[in-house]
């Protein structure tokens, strides 16, 4: 019997190399399927519509949150950010694992509806290291960096929420970390339980 996809979820600290991680994930594994979020943060330099995000005004991302039509939503750094619900449970409902990259709120209310989800949380090698990562990328002002690394702190408690924990060394260990899990998970015994029952 075949099993229903897995829905993974990864988070960790704004600049830690989540999507630089996943993207090399989803490269190397295409089964993968991403979720693209739904945001009213303004799109940065090379961002696409429906790829990196389905950007939003504040007012019809408040109309897909009355209708129902998100698995979560939460208010990051001053914008609205939400997972689309329908796709989602269709590529899990067709035995797709299902990546999902959003922030420690989002993450614990996904947790609350889907117990059985993968909760990841990446980390850096260092909090230097962090700062190291958002100044490089060049996509914060000053504030929008002290705002994203005064959160950082506390973030990192919420981590002990999750499954698992992965230090983003390099991006190759990290994301062969992701693999691992994803192997052992697709084993573990309570998602096996009509196929040892079939083999009574
Ligand atoms: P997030 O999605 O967590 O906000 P990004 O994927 O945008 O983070 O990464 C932030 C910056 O850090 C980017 O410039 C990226 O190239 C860099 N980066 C990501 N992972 C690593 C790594 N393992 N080593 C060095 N730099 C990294
Ligand atoms: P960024 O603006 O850097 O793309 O993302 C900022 C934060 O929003 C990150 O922590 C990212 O993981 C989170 N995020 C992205 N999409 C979603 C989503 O659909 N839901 C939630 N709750 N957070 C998201």
């Amino acid at each position: 019997m075949a099993n229903k996809g897995l829905l993974i979820v990864v988070s960790g600290p704004s600049g830690t190399g989540k999507g630089t991680v996943c993207d090399l994930w989803r490269k190397e594994y295409p089964d993968i399927q991403y979720s693209v979020s739904a945001t009213t943060r303004k799109p940065r330099e090379g961002e696409q519509d429906g790829i990196n995000y389905y950007f939003h005004t504040r007012e019809s991302f408040e109309k897909m949150i009355e209708a129902g039509e998100l698995l979560e939503w939460a208010e990051v750094y001053g914008n609205y950010y939400g997972t689309p619900l329908k796709k989602i449970q269709e590529k899990l409902e067709a035995g797709q694992d299902v990546l999902l990259e959003i922030d420690t709120q989002g993450a614990m209310n996904v947790k609350s509806k889907v117990p059985e989800g993968v909760f990841i949380y990446l980390v850096p090698p260092s909090m230097a290291e962090l700062e190291r990562r958002i100044r490089g990328r060049g996509t914060e002002t000053e504030e929008s960096l002290a705002r994203r690394l005064g959160a950082a702190a506390a973030e990192i408690e919420i981590g002990k929420r999750y499954d698992y924990v992965v230090v983003n060394d390099t991006v190759e260990q990290a994301m062969e970390a992701f693999e691992v899990i994803r192997k052992a998970e697709r084993c573990a015994v309570n998602r096996n339980m009509e196929l040892l029952d079939s083999m009574k």
